[in-house]
């Protein structure tokens, strides 16, 4: 609209000075009529035109123009109308052009603003994939500290030391000083919290982004300053052992990737604790015999050079038993040899209640036993002895009432090194069978 009224604003100024000079032409020039011809085309032009300052220069060389045609000839006054309609046509192309340029400006300054909004997504795209660049690098962090983490706990020897490392790590993985570890042990100072409480029962883990707006929980009974936590159970043999704990004053402070990183890490504690398990099972059964459930001869041998070390550090005594079944060949052979396991069983599970929880029983071999006394005298451990041998004569097997003769030594009256103590019971029940059988020699 603004463009037809441009372009058409000087066409309407010339036709209408075309029309009007006429005018005064045929009615000869008055200066009456040229005035209110000027005033005529200042408010035409004014309404029809922007550019005030060229409609009023125009307006001026029509004015002088008009005036001049009052004193001149006719041909001089057709010389000065063409003059002037020039001067309006020039102005009608300066505001075509001067639309065009306008146009164009209105164009580019659109394609600017487009250009401005692009680069000010590109910002905003760059900040947030900056963040996200960020946010990546830190889970690689945290991924590759794990992977470490878990060579560090594979090499771990006992419970105590895994949980103390467990701790550590998962604090440097996340960040985060308070982490603390509830294994359910009697050393454990602090008793399980409701958190605690419903990872037990449901035996699942636990992420509380914001404690304020997660309902499932009483907060009265929670500190104030615990904004959100994870815990994560740790299970051995399908049953919870305890709960790896991460707890911050702030909101929003772990997210599901951070407690799937802490899972991973008890995964691993779970690993390790099992192997331990195993470990100690397979430590037991290669010193457990699995007939008769005492210790095995390589243990006897290694435990008593121990005592006899000891003994001598505090200058205490060591007793020693060997006993040996008597006539067991002719038991096995009259009854059989399960009988025979039989009649070994019992005689171990004689020694088992007889003997106190510090000495060490063992099956030196076949249906021989040996039982190490640490801190007994002579007299105590004949006492011991006489008491395994009338307590073993009543045990009935197969109806049959079995004996057992035995030779004690004692360090270091008897000898002060373990093969010579060894040697030394070994001659005494030696002797024992060789006087008779079913009794108990302690000198030579
Ligand atoms: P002694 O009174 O002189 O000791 O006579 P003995 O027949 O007991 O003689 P010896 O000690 O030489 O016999 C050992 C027997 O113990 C031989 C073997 O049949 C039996 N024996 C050894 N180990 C086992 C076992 O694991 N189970 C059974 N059933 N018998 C065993
Ligand atoms: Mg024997
Ligand atoms: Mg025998």
């Amino acid at each position: 609209m603004t463009k037809i009224k441009k372009t058409l604003g000087p066409i309407i100024v010339i036709i209408l000075f075309l029309a009007i000079s006429s005018f005064i032409f045929i009615f000869h020039n008055k200066t009456a009529d040229i005035f209110s011809f000027f005033i005529l085309l200042i408010i035409v032009s004014s309404f029809i035109t922007e550019s005030l300052i060229i409609d009023l220069t125009a307006l001026l060389i029509t004015l002088v123009g008009l005036i001049g045609m009052s004193f001149t000839e006719n041909i001089g006054r057709m010389i000065l109308v063409g003059e002037i309609a020039s001067v309006w046509l020039i102005i009608w192309i300066l505001h075509l052009f001067n639309d065009r340029i306008k146009y164009q400006q209105a164009a580019n300054n659109r394609e600017l603003k487009d250009m401005v909004s692009d680069i000010e997504n590109i910002k905003k795209e760059f900040s947030s994939n900056k963040i996200r660049f960020e946010k990546i690098s830190e889970r690689i962090r945290q991924y590759k500290n794990l992977t470490s983490a878990t060579k560090e706990i594979v090499k771990v020897t006992n419970l105590q030391e895994l949980k103390d490392k467990i701790l550590i790590i998962s604090k440097q993985i996340l960040n985060c000083n308070n982490a603390r570890l509830i294994t359910f042990l009697p050393t454990d100072d602090r008793p399980p919290d409701i958190f605690d409480a419903w990872v037990v029962k449901k035996q699942s883990p636990l992420l509380i982004q914001n404690t304020l707006r997660d309902y499932r929980f009483d907060y009265s009974k929670i500190p104030n300053e615990l904004k959100s936590t994870i815990a994560v159970p740790i299970m051995n043999n399908k049953s919870i052992i305890g709960v790896l704990r991460l707890d911050s004053d702030k909101e929003n402070r772990f997210s599901q990737e951070d407690m799937s990183i802490i899972s991973i890490l008890v995964n691993v504690a779970e690993m390790t604790i099992e192997n331990f398990t195993l470990l100690e099972k397979t430590k037991e059964l290669s010193i457990i015999d699995g007939l008769t459930g005492v210790y095995v001869r390589k243990f006897f041998d290694e435990r008593l050079q121990n005592e006899i070390i000891r003994a001598s550090r505090f200058k205490k005594p060591v007793c020693l038993i060997l006993s040996d079944i008597d006539h067991f060949k002719k038991f096995n052979d009259t009854y059989g040899h399960q009988q025979g396991d039989e009649a070994l069983k019992r005689f171990a599970q004689v020694l088992k209640r007889i003997c106190r929880e510090t000495d060490i029983i063992s099956r030196y071999g076949g249906e021989e036993f040996s039982i190490i006394f640490p801190e007994t005298t002579k007299s105590e451990c004949i006492n011991i002895a006489e008491n395994i041998r009338t307590e073993f004569e009543k045990e009935l097997i197969n109806n049959q009432h079995i004996t057992v003769s035995i030779g004690i030594s004692l360090f270091p009256e008897d000898a002060v090194e373990h093969n010579q103590l060894i040697r030394k019971a070994d001659e005494r029940l030696y002797k024992a069978k060789s006087t008779g059988r079913n009794r108990i020699i302690w000198k030579d």
